[in-house]
């Protein structure tokens, strides 16, 4: 038993603690919660460009690298800032310590790159607290496999382990300090007439962050909704209360109902078509089995209408999908070995990899009619061609050339005229 105190989660992002000023400014913030009489759990990611400097190192010592390894490298930034989070708060006289994911233990999945939560046990920490310590500084994006190798869990993933310690801890809230003030309507570095959101529901923070805006990591969000955690965005570089930022909650806390809420984008996509596909029941089965098995993340799907070429003996199609960019020689490889078994047959494979994707998104679409017929006119208007449509309840997106990604998110974010309140 810990925890006799109200308990938060606070996490820092990248940005927020990039150098030793910047994590002296975020300790303070934890300073002033602890005196406010909190327990605080304190979220770390690693100094801003580091992770990305660790992939690089571990990629050129191995291109095909051992997963198991890599997490090992990429894992270490998060480390050093848990280390000197807990120096900076101890020098404030406030009882601090660091956690890495093993010795919580943070237990996941073994799937290496993409660990899943399986388990974090309190018992450690909450002795801890019960010692009389205030802060327990845990070093994001990290845990421990079955198998006792050290995990990571997907980029940005410091956004899930904040919420699953805010679930496991039972937190009064979970709060994500980065470098924007709150969560835009879309991301204020494409447009400068975002407009910052009170609060957004959680369905429709989901659809963004899985459409591509990172402010939170998508897996955090899906758990905030599963375990009803209170989750907000806010500045680490403001003055900040309790009713600072935005608010990720559930939709009837949310008075304003606007159709569209929000513009995402995702900038690395690549389209994929196989042209000419022997068609006969099960061919979709046959090409997305294989895709689905090497890993890549097949995103959206077009099958046009069969027809009978001149030529041919049997009906054919051409089969369209999106996957990430960096997924592309992954993806040409399982089709060309699923055409050398013979399980699937096709003329050619075309790549387009100048694509992005641009999504409008918002609750509101369930109930009103003509929000794709508005989204596309805007995009005809700036003469942007769309090359791949996919809709769902609450989000319509587009695939279009890369070099039209930003006016395309200003368009769209004009046509829905999200700038106003
Ligand atoms: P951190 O390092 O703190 O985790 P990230 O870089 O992962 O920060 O996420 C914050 C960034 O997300 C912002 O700087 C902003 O450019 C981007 N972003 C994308 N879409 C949005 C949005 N709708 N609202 C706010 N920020 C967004
Ligand atoms: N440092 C990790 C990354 O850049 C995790 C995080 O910052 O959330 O992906
Ligand atoms: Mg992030």
């Amino acid at each position: 038993m810990g925890g006799t105190m109200p308990l938060l989660v606070m996490k820092f992002g990248g940005t927020s603690v990039a150098d030793l000023s910047r994590i002296k400014n975020a300790a303070a913030k934890v300073k002033t919660e602890v005196e406010r009489g909190y327990d605080v759990i304190v979220i770390v990611s690693a100094m801003s460009g580091k992770t990305n400097e660790l992939v690089g190192w571990v990629e050129s010592t191995s291109p095909l690298y051992d997963a198991r390894e890599y997490d090992a490298v990429v894992s270490s930034g998060e480390n050093v800032t848990a280390g000197l989070m807990a120096l900076t708060l101890q020098e404030m006289d406030i009882p601090a310590r660091s956690w890495q994911g093993w010795q919580v233990p943070i237990q996941t999945t073994s799937a290496h790159a993409a660990a899943r939560f399986v388990d974090i046990p309190r018992a450690n920490m909450d002795a801890k607290f019960a010692e009389g310590f205030k802060v327990a500084v845990v070093a994001g994006f990290q845990g421990v496999s079955p198998e006792g190798r050290i995990t990571t869990l997907g980029r940005g993933g410091s956004d899930t382990t904040a919420v699953a310690f805010a679930a496991a801890f039972g937190a009064e809230r979970c709060d994500i300090y980065t470098d924007v003030d709150g969560v835009y309507t879309t991301d204020p570095r494409i447009s400068p007439k975002a407009r910052k959101l009170d609060k957004i529901a959680f369905e429709e923070m989901l659809e963004l962050a899985s459409l591509g805006a990172k402010v939170l990591q998508t897996r955090s969000v899906e758990l905030a909704m599963r375990y009803k955690v209170r989750l907000r965005v806010l500045s680490s570089f403001e003055d900040t209360d309790e009713t600072s930022g935005t608010l990720v909650c559930d939709e009837d806390e949310i008075m304003e109902s606007k159709v569209v809420s929000g513009v995402a984008y995702s900038r690395d996509e690549a389209k994929m078509t196989l042209i000419r596909v022997a068609d006969r029941p099960g061919v979709a089965s046959a090409i997305f089995g294989p895709l689905a098995e090497a890993g890549v993340n097949v995103d959206m799907i077009v099958q046009n209408i069969s027809e009978t070429a001149a030529g041919h003996s049997g009906a054919t199609t051409d089969m369209t999908f999106s996957v990430p960019v960096n997924q592309v020689a992954r993806a040409r490889k399982a089709m060309e070995e699923a055409r050398a078994t013979g399980s699937i047959s096709y003329d050619e494979l075309v790549e387009d990899t100048d694509v992005a994707k641009v999504s409008v998104v918002g609750i509101g679409m369930r109930s009103q009619v003509g929000v794709a017929a508005r989204m596309f006119a805007a995009l005809a208007a700036e003469n942007v061609n769309i090359k791949v449509i996919a809709t769902s309840e609450i989000k319509i997106s587009v695939l279009i050339d890369r070099k039209y990604m930003e006016l395309a998110v200003q368009a769209l974010h004009d046509a829905f005229e999200l700038e106003k309140a």
